[in-house]
């Protein structure tokens, strides 16, 4: 039973999220069985009255003493949910150890963002502080010995800092845009709400877009071919039904859909955790798509070797293009069907609107698996992202056969977009914390996107300079693409790098130097120097600058190649918006700080 505590009376206050005790100032008696509490290190919290307790509570003798009771919650595989449910069970078994430390790694409330916006906390508009401060239990002077249970040794406070970065670690995010199954806090059990907003335009949207968004891969190919490059209202597309489906193509792009789920399931490569999804409950992923990446190249040089028809692939580039559409919508069907058959609490929480159109579209359930098989996971990149390489690589085999040697375009424009694909399968795990992985549902939108989207389009300007080899680059424009190609790779991985250090580990001593703003929400600060003092996204800065270099590999002939950079830049700036709007949110003051201090949201003194 939790005691009546007045506002201003220090007490013993849980630490949200973990097994940790600290002293903490009551703010405000919210409902009698609520506090707002206010931690040593400024913190404000809006607690569980059972989570409060009085300051001498672990003092007492007897079985509360924590000392004895705390070995199994410093267990390092420990997840997420089972904290959670321990902790509800059984609150005063905790270990009040680190009373005294003043330990401040984490800032801000473990409530979710609309909670803690109802709370002073919110309130409080942070002051910008130096990113990963030391530990105060390093400079503080070291807590007296005393026989409470709230004396503290050097050792235990750095088992504590270490276990702090370790929930820092395990549950910072890297890059996704709504973190509402963030730090284990706001683990919600039970059924998805229903869906309540629409994006995308709601049904009629999603509707109109199954359909637009395969269009435009024909028309792509229709406006934009060996015999002509302009934007035409009608493109000139076959009008047989073979010239976009035979077997053969179905054959290879489900050999290469099931070669690519075989070295999948392979067991080779390390299993790494997803975000706690509602129940608690945390799903492996296997992390071996660069290992995929390398033996598919190893496959493709070996099958070129003896001279396996690769130009076959440039042929029948539209069967494969509608091959992959077909399928994509097939799988999508298939996957709607297996989602209103999934268990309520396995839906997507953006794609529950009880809609079928919509839901099928933005994808009704979350993590659609066949047993350990994550379709959604596999999807995002590997037959698609690996495929965009290989399909490349064919186009180069094309370029060569027909053209004997491969233009200083045609390099560039690969090595340019194999540098990409390299990067995000190096940094596979960045995957599982984005919002495709975390919130989307698996739907018409993101197999499309995966399996025909990226590989029959972001394959333009490879297919424009094949059917183009009038244009080439002279070595003083290729000398310029490929150091612009640079600086956008340099900013694009530099500032994600940045970003990612920081949210894993905000003690990382290299980033010292960095300024950050506190916001309310625990262990997330916002970087407000560095990279991300520049504009708020300069990885999408980065992105823009590659883009842009690879459509200028095609010259200044047709505006057809210039298709990716210019979709791109509408993408990311319509994201950058949904991104700000969740972030205002989440961050509320903080994000507003932020906002304040950097001023140009994608391109520096631009926009
Ligand atoms: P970001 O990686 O930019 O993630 C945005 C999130 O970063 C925010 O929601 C917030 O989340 C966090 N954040 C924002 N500002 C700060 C700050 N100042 N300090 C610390 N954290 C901050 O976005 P995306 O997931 O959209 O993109 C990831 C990468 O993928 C980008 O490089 C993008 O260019 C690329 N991309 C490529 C596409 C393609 O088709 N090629 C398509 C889309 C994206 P929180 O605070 O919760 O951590």
């Amino acid at each position: 039973m939790s005691k009546r505590h007045d506002e201003g009376q220090t007490v013993m206050a849980k630490w949200p999220g973990s097994h940790l005790w600290f002293h903490a100032k009551v703010l405000k008696n919210l409902d009698g069985d609520k506090y707002v509490v206010r931690f040593e290190e400024g913190t404000e919290e809006e607690i569980a009255g059972h989570h409060v307790l009085s300051e001498n509570y672990f003092g007492r003798s007897g079985s509360k003493s924590p000392s004895r009771r705390r070995s199994r919650s410093r267990s390092r595989g420990r997840s997420p949910g089972r904290t959670t449910r321990r902790r509800s069970k059984s609150p005063a078994i905790k270990t009040p150890k680190v009373a005294k430390a003043n330990l401040t790694p984490t800032r801000g409330s473990r409530a979710s963002p609309r909670k803690a916006a109802s709370t002073p906390a919110a309130k409080t508009t942070p002051e910008p502080k130096k990113a990963s401060p030391e530990p105060k239990a390093k400079s503080s002077p070291e807590p007296k010995a005393t026989s409470t249970p709230a004396k503290i040794t050097k050792m235990e406070v750095k088992k504590v800092v270490e276990q702090k970065s370790e929930v820092v670690h395990r549950y910072a995010t890297r890059s996704s845009t709504n973190k509402e199954l963030v730090p284990g806090l706001d683990l919600k059990p039970g059924a998805v709400p229903k869906t309540t907003e629409y994006e995308f335009g709601g049904p009629i949207g999603a509707f109109l877009l199954t359909f637009l968004l395969p269009a435009t891969v024909l028309y792509l190919y229709g406006v934009c071919n060996k015999a002509h490059c302009d934007l035409v209202f009608v493109p000139h597309l076959p009008k047989t039904l073979d010239a976009y489906f035979s077997t053969n193509a179905a054959l290879v792009f489900l050999g290469w859909f099931a070669f690519q789920a075989l070295i999948y399931m392979l067991p080779i490569g390390r299993l790494a955790d997803g975000v706690p999804l509602r129940d608690g409950r945390m799903l492996k992923y296997r992390i071996n798509a660069f290992f995929a990446f390398v033996v598919s190249l190893a496959a493709f040089g070996a099958a070129y070797h003896y001279k396996a028809p690769f130009v076959w692939v440039y042929d029948n580039y539209l069967q494969l293009a509608s091959t992959a559409t077909a399928f994509s919508l097939i799988m999508s069907v298939v996957l709607y069907i297996k989602a209103r058959r999934a268990p309520k609490s396995a839906l997507s929480t953006v794609g529950n609107s009880g809609n079928a159109v919509y839901d099928f579209f933005i994808g009704h359930e979350l993590n659609p698996r066949i047993g350990s098989f994550d379709l959604k996971y596999f999807c995002e990149l590997r037959p698609g992202l690996i495929g965009w390489m290989m399909i490349n690589l064919c186009l180069c085999a094309k370029h060569c056969s027909e053209h004997g040697q491969l233009s200083t375009a045609m390099t560039c424009v690969t090595l340019f977009q194999a540098l990409y694909v390299a990067d995000a399968l190096w940094f596979e795990d960045a995957i599982l914390t984005t919002n495709d992985i975390t919130i989307e549902g698996f739907g018409f939108m993101l197999a499309f996107g995966d399996l025909a989207w990226v590989p029959f389009t972001y394959t333009l300007q490879g297919r424009y300079l094949v059917d183009h080899p009038e244009h080439d680059l002279t070595n003083v424009q290729a000398a310029l693409i490929v150091l612009l190609n640079l600086l956008g790779f340099w900013i694009f991985r530099a500032s994600n790098s940045q970003k990612n250090a920081f949210r894993r580990n905000p003690y990382d001593p290299k980033l010292q130097r960095l300024e950050s703003i506190p916001t309310n929400v625990t262990n997330k600060s916002l970087l407000v120097s560095g990279w991300w003092g520049l504009v708020r996204h300069p990885n999408y800065l980065g992105d823009l600058i590659m883009a842009l270099a690879w459509c200028l590999t095609c010259g200044f002939n047709h505006i057809v190649p210039y298709f990716y950079v210019i979709y791109f830049t509408i993408l990311l700036i319509h994201r950058e918006r949904r991104d700000h709007l969740v972030c205002q949110k989440k961050y509320g003051a903080a994000w507003d700080k932020y906002c304040e201090r950097v001023k140009y949201r994608i391109f520096p003194y631009i926009y």
